[in-house]
């Protein structure tokens, strides 16, 4: 099918790192009665025609009638079953946000989560800065992602076809990304490229950079080794660079799936290492020491990452100074993901 090819083009074009990092971001296709969307935990730029999962239209609508249970554990795991009822093939496990996609009319759905994007959904002003900017989009305030989210944004939408006649091409959603859905692959493109501009010029306007500076500081086997001592296992392998300005605290779903809510910042010790994993429950993914940050992780590519996603939020945190500066994401949000399976699913996929 010629969709599905476009699909691909448009995955690879938007799987870039100005886009997404690690197995961030979804795209999908539809007609009247399949769906075809990323599986979950793999990456745009690897999709091809074979590895979308297809999906049953009708079955995914059933799950916005059904009666869900109310805490939150039960209910993901009801959603989880139902979506896996809902794919037709073996292309494994559909993305979370499968059903959000199916909720667009639009054929072409593509859902990243751009720096120059989240310099606006994680700043304090984002959502005045939207409206101003983007007149035309749906602008909706942070929600736990995955069944939460999907029936809270079919509502908006809904009100918004009520109000305007035609749903929403731009959707933007605060602390996270967006979704842009077309019917042709020229509007996508023509949409991303209009949002990407018309955000490089406010980020210049503002005089905020839209490079992060990265401090040239000499690597320290010493400092590398300590690391490995202190955190054993955990960073079995290690990935560092020159300090930067890395964001303190929790900024959108992904900053927490790659690379954690804090960096562990204190005395490089046994005792500031078990300090840490008592106080969170966990063990770090970013270390800063000796003037380096250091992503930690069971495998090279999930150091990787965590490096990566600490430099991308520490660029989006820098990049909000246009719009009035960081806004955190609330201990309730932050607990929601950690405590998500379908997201510790993800970060094992990418591993
Ligand atoms: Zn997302």
């Amino acid at each position: 099918m010629n969709d599905l090819k476009t699909i691909v083009e448009l995955s690879r074009e938007f799987g870039g790192v100005e886009f997404v990092k690690g197995g961030g971001g979804n795209t999908s296709v539809k007609n009247e009665t399949t769906l075809w969307v990323k599986p979950s935990g793999t990456t745009l730029k690897g999709l091809t025609q074979e590895t979308f999962v297809q999906m049953n239209r009708e079955k995914i609508n059933a799950l916005y009638e059904v009666e869900t249970p109310s805490e939150a554990a039960a209910r993901e795991e009801l959603v989880k079953n139902a979506m896996a009822d809902a794919v037709e093939n073996d292309a494994g496990r559909p993305s979370v946000e499968a059903p959000l996609h199916n909720v667009f009319n639009a054929k072409f759905v593509v859902h990243t989560h751009p720096a120059l994007v989240n310099g606006l959904t994680c700043a304090k002003g984002g959502e005045a800065a939207c409206r101003r900017l983007f007149p035309e989009a749906l602008w909706v305030e942070y929600i736990d992602p995955g069944y939460t989210l999907c029936m809270e944004v079919r509502q908006r939408i809904a009100g918004y076809v009520a109000d305007k006649g035609g749903e929403p091409a731009l959707l933007v959603l605060q602390n996270h990304g967006i979704f842009i859905a077309a019917d042709t692959d020229e509007e996508i493109r023509a949409l991303y490229a209009k949002v990407m501009d018309v955000l490089s010029n406010e980020y210049a306007r503002a005089s905020v950079s839209e490079m992060l500076e990265i401090e040239d500081v000499s690597e320290s086997p010493e400092t590398e080794a300590h690391i490995k001592t202190v955190f054993g296992d955990d960073a079995a392998f290690v990935a560092s660079s020159g300090m930067f300005g890395y964001a303190p605290g929790p900024i959108t779903p992904d900053h927490l799936v790659y690379s954690k809510a804090f960096p562990f910042i204190g005395e490089l010790s046994e005792s500031g290492a078990a300090a840490y994993k008592s106080t969170r429950g966990y063990a770090p993914k970013v270390v800063v020491a000796g003037n380096r940050v250091y992503g930690i992780g069971n495998s090279q590519k999930n150091a990787d990452l965590a490096l990566e996603l600490a430099q991308d939020g520490a660029l989006v945190m820098q990049l909000t100074e246009a719009f009035g500066g960081i806004n955190y994401m609330t201990d309730a949000q932050r607990e929601f993901i950690e405590n998500w399976e379908v997201e510790s699913y993800r970060a094992k996929q990418v591993s």
